[in-house]
């Protein structure tokens, strides 16, 4: 579903990214763990087109994002794609963030209606019944006509993770989703996390929950100063860390 080739990043002369191969299965859930600043956020980010690559290539669904290939006096150009289609590609991607960023001013109802009427022009009452069907899945049907300042943290995330999913993305990231969470809310957006990754949901997760990692994760990632340093298996890599940095950040963490 993702795979990402020698993806290199830079910010001015600061090189976030030190190539980055990446390749997560569909239906699979990919968990990302590291210490902060390794880079983790800004993988996300470029896998979804909210940051452009210094170099590399990032094929979700087995489709080049953000570019087309051109063979010129052969030679292959990359040539950036039209907004439009970079736009459309980026509408198979699902993401959910630290902070909920829920428009304050709409219900949690119309949180979720608001881009399939207005991105993807479904009428009014189809995306209503939708976004209904969505807060019942993340265990919100009863808190609808709420405002976010009504609703807890956790349900506020519930209800961008309900408003990510109206786009019927085939790729969902998450970074970080219950770090801005007090303690006792972390585990009903694990929850339904859990149960979306039981629906066959393809997911690259950032998160420092290593309980999630082990249970729910098929891969698990580790990242420092941006370089995958080691992956596998969540177990083995929790259990026998073979490199060094990976031994110190895991036991910082556990
Ligand atoms: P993580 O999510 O692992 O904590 P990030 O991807 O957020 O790490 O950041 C990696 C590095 O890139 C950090 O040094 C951060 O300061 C830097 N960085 C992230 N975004 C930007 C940006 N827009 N401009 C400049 N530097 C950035
Ligand atoms: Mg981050």
């Amino acid at each position: 579903m993702v795979e990402a080739r020698g993806i290199h990043k830079f910010f001015g002369d600061l090189h976030v990214l030190r190539g980055v191969d990446l390749v997560v299965p569909r239906g699979s859930v990919s968990v990302v763990v590291g210490p902060s600043g390794s880079g983790k956020s800004t993988l996300l980010r470029c896998i979804n087109q909210l940051e452009e690559i210094s170099a590399g290539r990032i094929y979700v669904d087995g489709e080049l994002m953000g570019y087309r290939e051109r063979e010129r006096n052969g030679t292959v150009e990359l040539q950036e794609l039209h907004p439009s289609v970079v736009a459309r590609q980026r509408s198979s991607i699902g993401m959910v963030f630290q902070r909920f960023n829920l428009f304050p001013h709409m219900t949690a109802l119309a949180n979720v209606m608001e881009a399939p009427v207005h991105v993807r022009g479904l009428s009014k009452a189809a995306a209503r019944e939708s976004a209904r069907a969505l807060l019942d899945r993340v265990g919100l049907a009863d808190r609808a006509d709420h405002y976010p300042a009504q609703l807890s943290g956790g349900q506020q995330q519930r209800v961008a993770i309900a408003r990510a999913l109206a786009m019927e993305p085939e790729l969902m990231l998450f970074d970080e989703p219950t770090s801005a969470l007090d303690p006792e809310l972390v585990g009903e957006v694990l929850g339904v996390m859990q149960d979306l990754a039981a629906s066959g949901m393809t997911m690259v997760v950032v998160t420092h929950e290593i309980g999630f990692a082990r249970e729910v994760g098929d891969h698990l990632v580790f990242m420092d100063e941006g370089v995958i340093v080691e992956s596998g298996p969540p177990r083995e890599v929790l259990e026998n860390p073979r490199e060094p940095r990976t031994v110190e950040f895991l036991s910082k963490v556990l």
